[in-house]
């Protein structure tokens, strides 16, 4: 069966006559459960709860594949979800790679809170992570690819061999590919975890992350991690969640051929002096991407000269809403550097294409890079 097909029909409820198609959000904190608990599926609703469950089963389906299935577990956010993995994994004296180049929260989570706890940071650029001065002695390899906001790749099969060979256990942070764009446990990786508060329910209006992974002992104290430390998703936005997925196909398919045309476009325009986009035949890892991904995601990055025709394009550009984050129903963008976090050009733009027409976006495009100047 087709990969749109399969995510589709798993957001639906059970079959049962007189029943609703998607079963409504079951609120609860303590259930009905008389004499010995562990005879009673569901107990209390910080450890599980059904609606979780029918979210947890459309995911990890998601993150399976032939010759495997993996089990997913989900959290009230991205970070959350990030900080199940460091937590469960972590050690003190142990070495966790990360990617110098990658989501900066995760890297400020790790210095804040796992450094001071004995834990030790070892950063690579996502281009040179397979360099074996990188992996010596890590617990924990990171990666991030397309990264965020640089667009770089990393081959995640390569890597993951190379990091078994060591012991060190690999995590793949898929949150701008979404596992229908790539799937980080079938090219190797010991977990999958994203931000699904981006492209994978795609609304703008929901906080929630997972992990995945296909190994029953690492799921067991992903699970605890979350028993215990409560980072949990209340069961409307899990209801919620499994609405949106339903459409992922659809808005995947759609926003990924916009990002594809809008990369083009900007490639061949005066004003822009570098388009990033692992779509592009001269994005210097196409290759490996067109080998690991399904689809090269809706996220894009391009610079303009400077901070001043950053700001004047997206001030022109109407169908460009200028908001953070990415993967939702309507094109977005905003200026990076405005957050100071990463190590980029001030007129740096990194930019969600929507699903919206693409020949309006490209003719907003086109006047708002007029005002904006070469
Ligand atoms: C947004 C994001 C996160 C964090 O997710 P939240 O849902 O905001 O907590 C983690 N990794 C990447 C790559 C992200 O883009």
């Amino acid at each position: 069966m087709q990969e749109a097909t399969r995510i589709i029909r798993s957001t639906l409820s059970a079959a049962t006559p007189g029943q609703p198609l998607h079963a409504g959000p079951v609120f609860a904190a303590p259930f009905h459960a008389p004499g010995d608990p562990s005879e009673t599926e569901y107990t209390y609703a910080r450890s599980h709860n059904p609606t979780w469950t029918e979210l947890e089963e459309a995911i990890g389906q998601m993150e399976s594949a032939a010759g495997y299935e993996a089990h997913a577990r989900i959290f009230g956010s991205g970070m959350a979800a990030c900080a199940a993995v460091l937590g469960a994994v972590l050690r003190p004296g142990d070495i966790a790679v990360l990617p110098s180049d990658a989501y900066f929260a995760v890297r400020s989570l790790f210095a804040a809170h796992f450094e001071p706890m004995g834990c030790i940071l070892r950063t690579a650029p996502t281009r040179a992570m397979d360099a074996p001065e990188v992996l010596a002695g890590a617990r924990l390899l990171w990666i991030e690819t397309p990264s965020n906001p640089g667009m770089d790749v990393a081959d995640i099969a390569a890597l993951a061999a190379l990091a078994h060979t060591n012991g060190t256990l690999v995590a793949v942070d898929n949150t701008t590919a979404t596992p229908l764009g790539q799937r980080p446990l079938a090219l190797g990786a010991d977990f999958s975890v994203a931000s699904d508060s981006k492209a994978m329910t795609g609304h703008s209006d929901l906080l929630l992350g997972h992990v995945a992974t296909r190994d029953p002992e690492l799921l067991a104290k992903i699970d605890s991690w979350r028993t215990l430390t409560g980072g949990v998703l209340g069961p409307m936005e899990a209801w919620l969640a499994l609405r949106s997925i339903g459409t992922l196909p659809l808005r995947l398919a759609k926003s990924c051929a916009n990002a594809q045309a809008i990369a083009e476009f900007l490639a061949a325009r005066p004003e822009v002096r570098e388009v990033f986009y692992p779509g592009l035949r001269t994005h210097p890892g196409h290759a490996i991407a067109a080998r690991q991904m399904q689809y090269f995601g809706p996220v894009l990055s391009f610079t303009l000269k400077n901070k001043a025709a950053a700001e004047t394009f997206l001030t022109a550009a109407e169908l460009v809403t200028e908001a953070t984050s990415f993967g939702g129903l309507s094109t977005t963008a905003e200026r990076r550097a405005r957050w100071g976090h990463d190590l980029i050009p001030a007129g740096f733009i990194r930019m969600s294409a929507g699903c919206e027409e693409i020949e309006d976006l490209l003719a907003d495009m086109a006047q708002a890079l007029e005002k904006a100047g070469a």
